[in-house]
C-alpha cells in the first residue's frame, strides 16, 4: 500500500496474557469474567496437563469435553451447545489448537458465553472473530464478535510437546496469514507492521523449534509470531492465496500445510509487480532480499515443502482448479485471470 491509500481500521478488544508459566493466571482470568461454571474443551490430548488445568479451575469446572474434531462438525457443535445449556455454563475454556477453539466459538456464536482460549499450536484462531462450522462436508464460515475470545493465555510451556510433524504445518499456516495480510484490501499500516514482525518471529522461532523442540525461548518466539499471525488474519483478512488453497484443499482433498507451502511462493511472485511493498515486507520479515526464495527455504527448513505435482495433482486437475480459483479470485491487489492462475499453479506444480 502507498502512504496516500485510504484506510479504514477497527481495532479488536483483545486481552492477552503471555509468558512461560502464565497458565497459573487462569483462575484469576476466570474470576475476572465473574464466571462460576466453566466448560473445559480439551483439544490437547494430554491427560496430565488437562488434570493440572482441572485442578486450577477447582470448583468452577462444571464439565470437560474431549471430543474435539477438525473443522467443527455441526453435530459436535450442537452437542456442546446442549451441554452448555444443561449445565448453565458461563465460561468456555478452550485448550488446544484451532479445532478446540473452533468448537468453543460455535457454542459462543449462539449463546454469547465468553471464551478463554489457551492455544497450544500456531494456528492463530484465538485472536480472530472468525468461526467455521461443517455440515455434510460443507464448511460455513463467518465473522462475529461474539466468538472472539475474551482472554487468551499464551503459555509456551504448553507447546513444548508439539511434535515437528505438527509444528511445521501449523507454523506455515501462521506464516501464510502474515504474508497474505500484507496485500489484502484491508491492509493498513498497523496490520502491515504486525504481519511483518509476525513473519520475523515465526521464521526465527519455528526454525529454532525444529532444531530444539524443547527450547522454551524457541517456543516462546514462535508463539509470539503466531499471536501476530492471528492478529493479521483478524484485521486484514485473506486474498488470492487462501482462496487458491481453499479450492485445492477442498476439491482435491490435498493436505493443507503442504498446499500452502507450494502455492505461497508462486502467489508472492505473481504479486511482486502489483504489490512490491508487500513483497518487500515479506523479504524483510524473512531477513532476505528475495521473498520467493526465502519462503521456499523456510518451508524446506520446516519440513513441509512440496509441489502440487508431488501432492498427486495431475496437470488436468490444475486446469480445472485454475478455472475454479479464477472464478472466485479477489481482484486485489490485481485481478487474476484463468491464464494468470494457470501460471501460478504451473509454478507451484
Ligand atoms: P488442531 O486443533 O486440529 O490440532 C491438531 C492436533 O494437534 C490434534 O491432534 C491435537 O491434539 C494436537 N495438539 C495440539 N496441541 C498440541 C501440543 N501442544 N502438543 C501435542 N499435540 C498437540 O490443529 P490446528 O492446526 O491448531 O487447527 C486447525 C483448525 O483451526 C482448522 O479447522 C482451521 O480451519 C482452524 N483455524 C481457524 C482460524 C480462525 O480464525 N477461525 C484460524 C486458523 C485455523
Amino acid at each position: 500500500m502507498s502512504a496516500t491509500d485510504p484506510v479504514e481500521y477497527e481495532g479488536l478488544p483483545w486481552r492477552v496474557i503471555c509468558g512461560p508459566g502464565r497458565l497459573s493466571d487462569l483462575p484469576a482470568e476466570v474470576e475476572r469474567l465473574q464466571a462460576a461454571r466453566v466448560l473445559l474443551i480439551d483439544g490437547l490430548e494430554d491427560p496430565e496437563r488437562i488434570k493440572e488445568i482441572e485442578a486450577l479451575l477447582g470448583a468452577t469446572r462444571a464439565e470437560t469435553l474431549s471430543d474435539v474434531r477438525p473443522h467443527v462438525p455441526l453435530e459436535l457443535a450442537q452437542a456442546a451447545r446442549k451441554t452448555a445449556a444443561e449445565l448453565e455454563i458461563d465460561c468456555l475454556l478452550a485448550v488446544g489448537g484451532g479445532s478446540a477453539i473452533g468448537l468453543a466459538k460455535a457454542v459462543a456464536l449462539e449463546t454469547e458465553i465468553p471464551i478463554v482460549a489457551i492455544p497450544t499450536t500456531y494456528a492463530g484462531s484465538e485472536m480472530t472473530p472468525i468461526y467455521g462450522i461443517t455440515d455434510k462436508a460443507h464448511k460455513q464460515t463467518g465473522r462475529d464478535l461474539r466468538v472472539l475470545p475474551r482472554t487468551v493465555i499464551y503459555d509456551p510451556e504448553l507447546t513444548l510437546s508439539l511434535p515437528a510433524f505438527l509444528t511445521g504445518p501449523s507454523g506455515i499456516n501462521a506464516i501464510a496469514h502474515c504474508v497474505e495480510a500484507l496485500w489484502t484490501p484491508l491492509s493498513n499500516p498497523a496490520s502491515d507492521a504486525i504481519a511483518t514482525d509476525g513473519i520475523r518471529l515465526l521464521a526465527q522461532g519455528l526454525r529454532a523449534c525444529i532444531a530444539k523442540p524443547k527450547d522454551i525461548d524457541a517456543r516462546a518466539t514462535a508463539q509470539r509470531g503466531a499471536w501476530l499471525g492471528g492478529m493479521s488474519l483478524a484485521t486484514a483478512g485473506t486474498a488470492l492465496h487462501h482462496k487458491a488453497c481453499h479450492v485445492l484443499g477442498g476439491t482435491f482433498d490435498l493436505p493443507h500445510a503442504e498446499v500452502h507451502a507450494a502455492v505461497l511462493p508462486a502467489v508472492t511472485e505473481f504479486f511482486s509487480d502489483a504489490a512490491p511493498e508487500a513483497v518487500a515486507s515479506v523479504a524483510r520479515g524473512l531477513g532476505t532480499d528475495d521473498a520467493v526464495a526465502g519462503l521456499r527455504a523456510l518451508a524446506d527448513d520446516l519440513g513441509v515443502s512440496s509441489s502440487l505435482g508431488k501432492l498427486g495433482l495431475t496437470e488436468k486437475d490444475t486446469e480445472y482448479a485454475a478455472e475454479l480459483i479464477a472464478a472466485e479470485a479477489p481482484a486485489f491487489p490485481r485481478p487474476a485471470t484463468v491464464e494468470d492462475v494457470r501460471g501460478i499453479l504451473k509454478q507451484a506444480y
